[in-house]
């Protein structure tokens, strides 16, 4: 049976996410931003929490996790590399491992840079991809604790996702990715289609996600640093791909 997946937003632009496996029950929330949203999405589907997949240890993807445990003494998955940062954490997770929620399996991808230990959850047969701050429609976390050469790696590890599958990121900040992804790509028609389409979906209060991996390379100027066009837009051609990445997320961090 296919994931049941439910997106909804918790603390000012937060994405929580629930996953459920109607075979074995089990739900998984995708981050634990605030307890509460969680809470009323779960009831509402008359859902009980079974595990909370964390990607990252900042607070605002990691607060509601307590009062989630207090509540439903539920599994607290997260990235090895960053278990003393995160609360309450059972089970610590690493490239490669898969981790099974009923019939439902995720691999885990590691995606440094946002964060040291950043993961990733893919849900390969569901084609669903659980990116948290690493990768936002037309957009990318800001690189706090790598470099801009780590990060880089991480986005062309997720970019070789297929192209169906759907990503669900840590933040609606979509329209003000499309606004900065203009400067850099301003000629781009597909980019502007997408903008289109944003501006709808903000006018009807609907959330821009999930995304495609297939739609993201032909919009996200972070994953299409290793384009000519994009170098030569930022005036560096010939340059290494991960140098026209520094650049361009240099310029979003002064957007
Ligand atoms: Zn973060």
């Amino acid at each position: 049976m296919a994931a049941d997946i439910h997106l909804f937003l918790c603390l000012k632009d937060n994405y929580g996410v629930l996953v459920h496996d109607a075979a074995s029950g089990r739900t998984a929330a995708i981050d634990a931003p605030e307890a509460g949203p969680i809470e009323a999405a779960l009831r509402a589907r008359n859902w009980r929490l079974t595990d909370i997949l964390v990607t990252h240890h900042h607070g605002d993807h990691t607060g509601g996790i307590p009062d989630l445990k207090k509540a439903y003494s539920c599994r607290v998955v997260a990235p090895a590399a960053e278990k003393d940062r995160i609360p309450l954490v059972d089970e610590t997770v690493r490239e490669g491992d898969g981790i099974r929620l009923g019939e439902l399996v995720a691999n885990v991808l590691e995606t440094p840079g946002h964060t040291a230990g950043h993961v990733v959850y893919w849900f390969h047969r569901d084609k669903a991809a659980f990116v948290g701050d690493t990768l936002f429609s037309v957009g990318c976390g800001r690189v706090i604790e790598g470099t801009p050469e780590m990060m880089w790696r991480s986005l062309t590890k997720l970019r070789d996702l297929p192209e169906d599958t759907r990503l669900y990121c840590g933040h609606e900040y979509t329209a003000a990715n499309i606004r900065f992804a203009r400067t850099i790509e301003p000629d781009n028609a597909l980019l502007s289609a997408r903008e289109k389409e944003v501006q709808g979906l903000v006018a009807r209060s609907q959330p821009t996600i999930p995304t495609t991996m297939g739609e993201e390379k032909k919009v996200n100027p972070f994953l299409r640093a290793d384009l000519a066009e994009v170098a030569a837009a930022v005036g560096m051609t010939g340059e290494p791909p991960a140098k026209v990445f520094a650049e361009i997320r240099a310029r979003k961090n002064k957007f």
